[in-house]
């Protein structure tokens, strides 16, 4: 059997399978060689690495990382795709499929089960409908991931490299820059997935950091800071997190410490950095317990 990245060797394993696709899992198959090649070289994988994969479909990916790393672990929820995958994966040792939704599982006990303890580089391309609750659940956890290589969809990967001013700056942008490197690997069209979806895509590389970004009393009062100040897009930050009630703030506590942030009471919340953020949390802090 061919490499499945043919396209004719995946419309015969579906046929073969009366494979039919489910939107609900979000399912677009990779089928163009060239965009392999771009997510295999930004994930920068080694026979050294064990490599998580979230949601493997019919193994397109898995069968090129099966090649490239030492071992391999696939989570997949859609049960109707195992028999395939023993299918496709069946002349590699180094691969082991999970039948398992990835919000609900243990990424920790995966790695000591599967992978010798060793820490995951994560490659994926992602079912779209829960991109971002799957990477915030890979950075914020504290769990043995030293990478996350994955296609996204073009505006949130977008979105989550960019820098304080631009118009896609946001919640998301600070929380992936609070944990992790970004770096934007590609581009990827919508013709080179089966089915074709609506959007188009990218490949984002988000390199985690030994430490956060920025050292911060409190990161849990600094994420309703940002997300307050986010909820409330084209307003000013004061009037965000005066509007969030649940702060535990006095409006006069919140307006002394966005003054102390030196620039002036109408600044708007998608100017700042994550450094001030930090910063207004502080003084925030200091409030409490100062
Ligand atoms: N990796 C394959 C490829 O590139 O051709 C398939 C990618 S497709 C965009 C997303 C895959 O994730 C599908 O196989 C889908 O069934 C699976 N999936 C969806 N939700 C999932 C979840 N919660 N946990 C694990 N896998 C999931």
């Amino acid at each position: 059997m061919g490499r499945l990245i043919d396209p004719k060797e995946t419309v015969e394993i579906l046929k073969k399978y009366d494979f039919i696709f489910s939107k609900r899992y979000g399912q677009n198959f990779l089928i163009d060689e060239h965009v392999l090649g771009k997510i295999l070289r930004a994930a920068d994988i080694t026979k050294e690495d064990a490599v998580l994969e979230i949601g493997p479909g019919i193994g397109t990916m898995t069968q090129a990382l099966a090649d490239a790393a030492g071992q391999v672990v696939a989570v997949e929820i859609d049960e109707k795709l195992l028999p395939i995958l023993s299918d496709t994966l069946q002349d590699f040792q180094n691969v082991t499929v999970v039948h398992a939704d990835i919000l609900e599982t243990d990424i920790r006990e995966l790695s000591r089960q599967y992978a010798g303890g060793k820490p995951f580089k994560v490659v994926a391309n992602l079912p779209y409908y829960i991109t971002t609750p799957i990477i915030m659940g890979l950075l914020e956890n504290d769990l043995p991931v030293t990478s996350i290589t994955v296609m996204v969809q073009k505006e949130v990967a977008q979105r989550m490299q960019e820098k304080p001013g631009s118009k896609d700056y946001g919640a998301l942008s600070l929380a992936v820059q609070y944990y992790a490197e970004p770096y934007l690997a590609a581009n990827v069209p919508r013709n080179c997935f089966m089915p074709r979806p609506d959007v188009d895509s990218a490949v984002i590389r988000l390199t985690k950091r030994p430490e956060p970004a920025v050292k911060v009393q409190d990161p849990k009062l600094m994420f309703r800071l940002i997300r307050a100040s986010f909820s409330v897009r084209r307003k000013t930050l004061l009037n965000g997190l005066k509007n969030a009630g649940d702060l535990g703030y006095s409006a006069s506590e919140l307006t002394e410490a966005v003054k102390a942030l030196g620039k002036g009471e109408t600044v708007r919340g998608e100017t700042l950095s994550l450094q001030e953020f930090a910063f207004l949390s502080d003084t925030l802090s200091a409030m409490r317990n100062g």
